[in-house]
């Protein structure tokens, strides 16, 4: 499946988000820059351990304490079909605090971060819908809204929404109510 919206840039498409061919994809990572599971172990699977390797040296120059959520850092895609990617931490969903703004900073920052580099072809994973627990309608909204505010900036920049499953791409278009 492959919709595409708001003319040809932006793309809300199904599939494994370490297959895309692009400029970058964005990594859904942790604090730590470490890999784990989900999307982040996948990509760190893909990419081959260069990528580890090249996380762990930005821990012991740039980033000793981690990367804060909100946050982006890039490296190379490695064994990726992607040239890069750039990481970025999504909060983890908690009833007790708002933390839409910590999302919609992934997504911006690296909107900016791929504009800055010049990329054309940027892909997106469901960031903080997992492991991290944010519910995927409200997540929905705040992409869109960031979406909608954002890559009029970046006219070069063609952004593929990545879903892991029909449901899940299906689940975003209801819910992000953005103009077709
Ligand atoms: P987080 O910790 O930020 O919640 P997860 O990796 O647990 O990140 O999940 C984020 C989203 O990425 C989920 O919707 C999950 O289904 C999806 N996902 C997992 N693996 C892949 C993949 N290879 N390609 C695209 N999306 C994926």
């Amino acid at each position: 499946m492959k919709i595409h919206w708001q003319g040809d840039r932006l793309v809300v498409a199904e599939g494994d988000i370490t297959r895309f061919e692009g400029d970058a994809i964005v990594n859904a990572a942790n604090k730590s820059l470490q890999g784990g599971g989900g999307v982040d172990g996948a990509i760190h699977r893909a990419a081959g351990p260069e990528l580890l390797e090249a996380c762990r040296e930005l821990r012991r120059t740039t980033l000793p304490d981690g990367l804060p959520a909100g946050e982006v850092v890039l490296t190379p895609g490695f064994r990726l079909p992607a040239s890069h990617v750039i990481h970025t931490v999504g909060p983890v969903f908690a009833t007790s605090e708002d933390r839409s703004s910590q999302l919609a900073d992934c997504y911006r920052k690296a909107l900016q971060l791929a504009g800055q580099h010049r990329f054309t072809r940027l892909a997106f994973p469901a960031i903080s819908t997992g492991i991290y627990g944010y519910p995927a309608d409200a997540a929905a909204k705040i992409v869109a809204t960031v979406m909608r505010e954002t890559l009029p900036e970046f006219p070069e920049l063609t952004v593929t929404l990545m879903f892991f499953s029909k449901a899940d791409a299906d689940g975003f278009l209801k819910n992000a109510s953005l103009p077709v």
